[in-house]
């Protein structure tokens, strides 16, 4: 804690005062009963506290609660212009909000809870959001792991917490684009948003070349590709409705000159299949992000095998002086062995090839601990 670890397992609690139900204050102590930090208390997860104050004793009162929701906002304000009006303002433990995000689209938030300690708060949050960005709409977002929770407190998935009933899907803009995100029922709060500066580096790789965008999910590399000036931009996913929401996206930037002289085609298809086919044609810029291949420590062998293939098969799809763009969003999976992995199977390949680059976390997304480091990138330009 002391270095800013901000979970305590269950195993390591020593003694308690009293059985605390989810969401309590808890004060944490020292082995010398000194006062040590406070946190949000969860009597029912083996990760039984989260910690919110590391130091000396505060008074966690409406004042510091605000204090602490503006040190987010005030940190993003200088971020991002009125072209892009879908980010997140908070993200969790790194923002001293540990189980809960807040992110932006237009006029619209998203809350979402990832865990039942937050549930008793969700009123006094609606009203110091209100107060602080005065939003159209407020939407709750609920993780599995707190819908039963949810559902005794009067709480659902999906739910209006403020302003007139949501349309399923709002548009926002990123980088001057228009998207929509599906924050009602969509994964995450509706839209991947973490991915922006990945999607604004496609943009400046795109210009003349041929695109394919694996997952492509709703099109977001796809349209900064086809504005950055890509000759044809495919999509490839396995659900209709994700790329139904792509040639939504599509149709919402016609405006764009080069967006709309893009030729855009999809392919319905499992990704790991299509791509082990011989390539029917060669890309300038293949684009692989998948979902988290490891939901857990015990997947994370196999979703390492899978990234392999993925890579392996993608490369075939990349033409002489081509790039590839590889990407992975499992915790599980840490960025030295996401990296180790694609670089054996880069220099394995038989082909020259170059890294250029590798990223990390959006400012919006920053990660102050081990495991909040999810998202890696990392870009190979073939020579051969
Ligand atoms: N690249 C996207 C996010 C990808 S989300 C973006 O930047 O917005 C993962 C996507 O992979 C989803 O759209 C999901 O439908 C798709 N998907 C999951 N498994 C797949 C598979 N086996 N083959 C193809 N697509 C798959």
């Amino acid at each position: 804690m002391r270095r800013g670890h901000p979970w305590v397992y269950e195993s390591s609690v020593r003694n308690q005062s009293g059985p605390g139900a989810a969401g309590d204050l808890a004060v944490v102590y020292d082995r010398h009963d000194r006062f040590l930090a406070l946190g949000l208390w969860d009597p029912d997860s083996p990760l039984r506290l989260r910690v919110l104050h590391v130091g000396r004793p505060v008074r966690c009162d409406v004042d510091w609660w605000r204090g602490r929701l503006r040190l987010a906002l005030e940190r993003r304000r200088p971020w991002f212009d009125e072209a892009t009006t879908g980010f997140r303002w908070i993200h969790g433990e790194s923002d001293g909000w540990p189980g809960l995000v807040l992110d932006r689209y237009g006029s619209t938030l998203v809350l979402k809870i990832y865990s039942p300690v937050w549930l008793p708060r969700v009123s006094d949050l609606v009203v110091w959001l209100r107060e602080e960005l005065g939003p159209d709409r407020i939407v709750l977002r609920l993780s599995r792991n707190s819908q039963s929770a949810a559902a005794v407190a009067g709480y659902r998935d999906g739910q209006n917490l403020h302003g007139e009933d949501v349309a399923e899907r709002v548009t926002f803009l990123e980088s001057g684009l228009r998207f929509e995100s599906e924050v009602v029922k969509g994964q995450k709060t509706g839209f991947f948003l973490d991915q922006r500066e990945n999607r604004r580096r496609v943009e400046t790789l795109s210009s003349g070349q041929e695109v394919l965008n694996v997952f492509s999910f709703s099109g977001g590399f796809s349209l900064y590709a086809a504005r950055g000036g890509a000759g044809r931009v495919v999509d490839v996913d396995i659900s209709s409705h994700a790329l139904a929401q792509a040639r939504r996206n599509f149709a919402l930037n016609t405006e764009v000159a080069s967006v709309k002289r893009a030729v855009h085609e999809q392919v319905q298809a499992d990704a790991f299949d299509w791509l082990s086919a011989r390539p029917s044609r060669r890309f300038g810029l293949v684009i692989l992000d998948p979902p988290s291949l490891a939901k857990s420590e015990a997947e994370r062998a196999g979703a390492i095998e899978a990234y392999r293939r993925l890579v392996r098969c993608g490369l075939d799809w990349v033409q002489p002086g081509g790039v590839l763009l590889a990407a992975s969003c499992s915790a599980h999976v840490s960025s030295d062995e996401f990296y180790g992995t694609v670089r054996e199977v880069l220099l394995g390949a038989g082909r020259p090839a170059e890294e250029f680059l590798t990223e990390g976390h959006p400012q919006d997304h920053a990660a102050t601990f081990r495991e909040a480091e999810y998202l890696k990138a990392i870009y190979w330009r073939l020579r051969g």
